[in-house]
Formats: structure tokens, sequence, C-alpha cells
């Protein structure tokens, strides 16, 4: 949909009379989630995104079962593949197989799928404007009337103003860095859409590989969309020329030097700090913007339709809030919930990142061989549990995560306001 669809005058002119109850910023799934949480409590909602949808993303498009659980009712996820069978290798040696009866996770281009959500918050009366991007946010001075709005600066100068904010705006944020989010891990993603024949297709139809990599941390993965796989690596941020030889030699490795991608990109993903904070006056983030991922397989799309759903529920407080004691009150509880759920399954992420960063062999091993391992791996996938639960259930998992797991690393921060926006690089 693009801008003159949402009808870009009529939103302004809505404006010089009105003041928003939510502005949205960035429409990927978290902001979507949002946008859908507010409008569908029946509050004015605008989601602003910079871009023209659908827009690409890059991402591997893997949804496992805790992505697909937070989806809108009603919604039809446009899966390209179920898989059932996954192949793992340690840095390409000691190939397996191991295969589901049930499908394990199912596999979406996120041009079409973030479009869908969007259009899912349009149902319920939030209202899209494309092609806005969000230069700043005030909460003082003389852009914003009182105490209780905030005014959102787009970049050409319009402000528009709101009760409450949620920033979706991705892992380079500037709503982020406005809210002063903190990060302690930051990672590189290098991707390929690379269309293939058919008989190659057919060879991954079902099936997904992942493989562990030569750099601390890292992994490559294949996910078939069809008649495209999706081949892509992560690795530690600082590291850029090791990812890049790494993604160019795991293609090679699997054959698939010969055909060209049609998209090759790169991308920072970001997790936050335990300290770091998830809102400022009645500004909320959520999803990248937060830095809320799973740091050790660093699938962010449940992250960001959870928290996005929480801060469209909670940024309906806020606006609803007379002063700033009731605003700080419904912030915390904001808060709150994001750490006790999703905050509570990143600490355990973050624990078994730093086990797989030292032992990548042993984890091989453990998962190809060891049946439990494979049936938790298969039972997180379809979401019948999560890795937290099953550390606190099993503790002989939980005195392998302390016996390998050393300190966690120094903290680092966000971008600034300059800085954000500058992360992908599309060739
Ligand atoms: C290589 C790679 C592979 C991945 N694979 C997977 C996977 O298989 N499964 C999984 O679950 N997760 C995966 N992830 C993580 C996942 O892509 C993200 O966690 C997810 O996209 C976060 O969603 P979001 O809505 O928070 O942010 P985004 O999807 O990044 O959406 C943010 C939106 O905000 C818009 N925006 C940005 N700035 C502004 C602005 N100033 N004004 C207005 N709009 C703005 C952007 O255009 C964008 O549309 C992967 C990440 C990488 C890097």
């Amino acid at each position: 949909m693009s801008g003159e669809n949402s009808s870009a005058d009529d939103v302004q002119a809505d404006d010089v009379q009105r003041v928003w109850d939510v502005v949205v910023v960035g429409a990927g799934p978290a902001g979507a989630s949002a946008a859908y949480a507010a409008a569908v409590a029946g509050r004015r909602v605008l989601l602003l995104e910079k871009a023209e949808l659908p827009r690409y993303k890059t991402c591997g498009g893997g949804i496992i079962g805790p992505s697909r659980d937070a989806l809108p009712p009603g919604f039809e996820l446009p899966l390209k593949d179920r898989v059932h069978a996954v192949t793992f290798s340690n840095n390409g040696r000691f190939t397996r197989t191991r295969r589901s009866k049930q499908m394990m996770f199912g596999l979406i281009n996120r041009p079409e799928f973030d479009q869908q959500l969007v259009e899912h918050a349009q149902k319920a009366g939030a209202e899209l404007r494309t092609g806005a991007a969000v230069q700043r946010v005030e909460q003082h001075g003389s852009a914003v009337p009182d105490r209780r709005t905030v005014a959102v600066v787009l970049q050409g100068g319009e402000t528009l103003l709101a009760r409450a904010v949620v920033g979706a705006d991705g892992s380079a944020s500037r709503i982020g860095a406005h809210v002063g989010v903190k990060v302690d891990q930051v990672d590189l993603g290098l991707e390929a859409e690379i269309p293939v024949p058919e008989t190659v297709a057919e060879d991954w139809k079902g099936r997904v590989l992942i493989d562990w990599g030569p750099m601390p941390g890292s992994y490559g993965w294949v996910f078939p969309k069809g008649d495209t796989l999706t081949v892509g690596v992560i690795s530690a941020r600082g590291e850029g020329a090791a990812t890049k030889r790494y993604l160019e030699d795991f293609i090679a490795r699997l054959g698939l030097a010969g055909f060209e991608p049609s998209i090759s990109s790169g991308h920072l993903t970001r997790c936050r700090a335990d300290d770091s904070p998830l809102s400022r006056g009645r500004v909320l983030v959520c999803g990248d913007a937060a830095g809320l991922l799973e740091p050790w397989t660093r699938e962010g799309i449940s992250f960001a339709l959870r928290s996005g759903r929480l801060a469209g529920e909670w940024a309906v407080r806020i606006a609803e809030a007379h002063d700033a004691v009731d605003t700080r009150r419904q912030a915390l509880n904001y808060a709150f919930a994001i750490k006790a759920g999703l905050g509570v399954e990143m600490s355990v992420g973050k624990r078994m990142l730093a086990v797989f960063e030292r032992r990548p062999g042993l984890f091989h091993a453990v998962l190809t061989g060891f049946r439990p391992a494979w049936r938790a791996f298969k039972e997180i996938t379809q979401g019948r549990t999560s890795l937290g639960e099953l550390i606190r259930s099993h503790p002989l998992a939980q005195r392998a995560l302390t016996a390998f797991g050393p300190e966690p690393a120094a903290k680092e921060t966000a971008p600034t306001e300059d800085q954000a926006d500058e992360e992908t690089v599309t060739s």
C-alpha cells in the first residue's frame, strides 16, 4: 500500500483538529502488532513507515511456534514451505539430517508477511502512512503543546502529535536512541536470495540446513521458499570480512555458487542489555528497536510480534494517563510484562549462546546424536515448550549451562540518532 492509498492529505487535515491517541513508528511485525493492538482497543492509531510497502527485509523468514501463536486472529500465514527435516553440519562437516513427522516451523517471505500484518492492523482501524520517515520525537519544547503530548517530527519537518508513541523502527532505531536503549550484543547477518532450478528446489523442499560456523557464535542456514533459497550467515559484528567469506564458502560448499542471487544484503541485529530502558515518558519501544531478540538463534519475529502487542496495549493506557505519575506507572507495567516474559527467554538465550560459542562441536554432537536434545529442539520450534521452560525443568541442562558458560560480555550502546538508519546495505 502506498502513501496515496492512506490519503496523506486527510491524515494531515485531521491532525490540525486532533491529536492521535497512538502513533506507531515502523511497520514491521512489531509495529503492525502494536498498531493492531491499539486499534482493536478502539483508539485512533497512525502507523508510520518510511518505506513503500511491500518492502524487502533481510531475514530468514523462519516462523516458529511462538510467532504463529502471536499472530492476530484470522491471520493466515503465507507459507512458502513447511519444515519437516533439518540437516545439521559443523562448519560443513559431520552432516546429519533429522526428520519430524509433524511440521516444525514454517517459512515465509517477509515483504508479503509484513504487508499482510499491516493490512490486519488497518482492518482493525489503524491508519497507515508510508513514505513517512520519522526524524525524531520531542516530549518537551515548542513543538509540544502540553505535557500529555508527544511531537513526532518527520523528515521534511512536518510534525504530528500523539498521546503515546510506540517505536518499532527496527535495529537502527531512532526512537530507541531517544529512549536510550542499551545493547550488549551486536551481530551482522548476511543473506542471499538465490533463485534455483526446479530440480534443486525439489531437493530442498521441506528441509532446512543449519551449519555451525567457523567464528564463535556464528551459524549459517538454508531456508527454502519454493523456487528461491534464502541462504544466510550471522556472526558477531566486527568480523565483516570473515563473515562475508563464511557466506561465500557456505554457498560454494552447497553447490549453489553458480546461481546468481536476486538480492544480497546485510543487516545488524542488536540484543538489549538487562538494564536497558523500554520507555521514556510517553514513548515505548518494542521489537528490534528495543533490542528484543533471541540472543542465540537471533530469532526476532516472535519477539517483535509479542512485544509489539504489549506495547500497543500499554500505549493505549499511556494515551489515557493524565499525569506523569500515571504515565510512569503504565510504562513500568509495560517493562515488567516484557521482562517477565521475553526478558527471561533472552537471559537463557544469552547463556545458551555463551556455551555454543565455546563448544560448537559438543553442541552439534548433542543435537544430532542425543535423541532428547533433538526432541527439545523440535518442541521449541513447534512452540510446545520454550528454552526457558526446558532449562527450568531439566536440572541436567541447567548444570550444563552453568558449567560451560563464561561471564557475560561488556556493554555497548545503541546507535545515536545520527547513526541510526545506516545499517542495511543492499546490493
Ligand atoms: C540475516 C537475518 C536473518 C533473520 N532471520 C530470522 C528468522 O528466520 N526468523 C526470525 O524470527 N527472525 C529473524 N531475524 C530477526 C528479524 O528479522 C527481526 O527481529 C524482525 O524483523 C524485527 O521486527 P521489527 O518489526 O522489530 O523490525 P523491522 O522488521 O526491522 O521493521 C522496522 C520497520 O521500521 C521502518 N523504519 C525504520 N526507521 C524508520 C523511521 N525513521 N521512520 C519510519 N519507519 C522506519 C523500517 O522501514 C521497517 O519497515 C533475522 C535477522 C537477520 C538480520
